[in-house]
């Protein structure tokens, strides 16, 4: 649905010259929730506003349902834009117009008569749940709820896109998890592909399906979740899971991530009977990850490496993946 092709683009001149992105390459499948995260200045706001092209990549291809917009001229491009919804961290309402003013307005934008605005509004502001507000100003409302008015307005003119630029970064745990839950219900309902950037973990967890990390301005991973929680070494997975610091150890720790089926098997209790060994918990993490149980466990065993390979084969040989995290120096 949108795939971004080599993208690059560079801030600023000489010394003061920022790689904002620097080879930026991402597929996101059409109807899923794709997740970019990154730190303060990654270039995650540069990346999901070259989308609909706010911000002009210096060379690189966008695609955005089959488009090339990045190929197009401005006409094409301006209705290209209807069919890419956008919110912002700051929700960026009209103060003079009321919420379903806020809304109408994203259709006079696309020309729709006045009737068919307020028609569309109001079935637009019942989705996200706002009927009972459609009279009422910004000033009057709270985060969540001025967050409902920027979605709804990005909805309006019905796109197939929704990029979020840290959409809930301005709210409380409790909203986030509501705004969350109404991204999800129409990712579902209206079959909306779902671009976001974050830099909170928890929201990944919540409700991507697919991932991607950004790191000054590259791409260091991507995937969708349930792959990049069994892949090797993953940073993303580590993030999704943290263990905390790595203690000393006078044996051998290893780190056994479950997903899906594994996550239920008594790994530990038939480490101890098989080889007998006197096996210690450090730590474990276990989440529910688009829709499947996933995890990790990290295992201190008493022995060096070489003294623990027949365990660790017969785990890895179980199908689980399993990483020696530390051993003693
Ligand atoms: P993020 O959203 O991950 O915090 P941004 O995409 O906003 O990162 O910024 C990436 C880098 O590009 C930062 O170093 C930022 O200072 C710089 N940058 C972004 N926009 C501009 C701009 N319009 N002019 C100059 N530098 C910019
Ligand atoms: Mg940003």
């Amino acid at each position: 649905m949108i795939t971004l092709s080599n993208l690059t683009k560079t801030f600023g001149l000489g010394p003061g010259l920022v790689r904002a992105l620097d080879g930026v390459s991402l597929e996101v499948a059409e109807g899923e929730i794709f997740g970019v995260v990154g730190q303060s200045g990654a270039g995650k706001s540069t990346l999901i506003r070259s989308v609909n092209l706010l911000e002009r990549p210096d060379s690189g291809t966008v695609t955005v349902a089959g488009q090339e917009l990045t190929a197009v001229t401005d006409a094409q491009l301006r209705l290209a834009r209807r069919k890419i919804g956008m919110v912002f961290q700051h929700f960026n309402l009209l103060t003079s117009r009321s919420v379903r003013g806020n809304v109408e307005f994203a259709l006079e934008v696309v020309g729709l008569e006045r009737r068919e605005r307020r028609r569309r509004a109001d079935e637009i502001l019942d989705l996200v749940g706002l009927t009972d507000k459609a009279d009422a100003f910004a000033n009057q409302l709270s985060g969540g709820q001025k967050q409902r008015v920027g979605i709804a307005r990005a909805l309006a003119a019905e796109p197939s896109v929704l990029l979020s630029d840290e959409a809930t970064s301005a709210l409380d745990p409790e909203t986030t998890r509501s705004i969350l839950d109404l991204v999800r219900t129409i990712n579902r309902q209206l079959g909306l592909t779902v671009l976001l950037i974050t830099h909170e973990m928890d929201v990944v967890k919540t409700i991507c399906d697919s991932a991607a990390l950004l790191e000054r301005g590259r791409i260091v991973e991507q995937g969708p979740l349930v792959e990049l929680i069994s892949r090797p070494g993953s940073r993303l997975a580590r993030e999704l899971f943290p263990l905390g610091e790595l203690p000393e150890t006078t044996g051998t720790v290893i780190e056994i991530t479950f997903s899906g089926g594994s996550a239920d098997r008594p790994v530990i209790a038939q480490l101890a009977r098989t080889y007998g060994l006197d096996v210690s918990i450090l730590g474990a993490v276990i989440e529910t990850i688009g829709g499947t149980q996933a995890g990790r466990t990290r295992l201190e065993l008493p022995g060096t490496p070489e003294q623990n390979a027949a365990p660790i084969a017969d785990l890895r040989a179980q199908g689980l993946l399993v990483e020696i995290a530390g051993e003693a120096r």
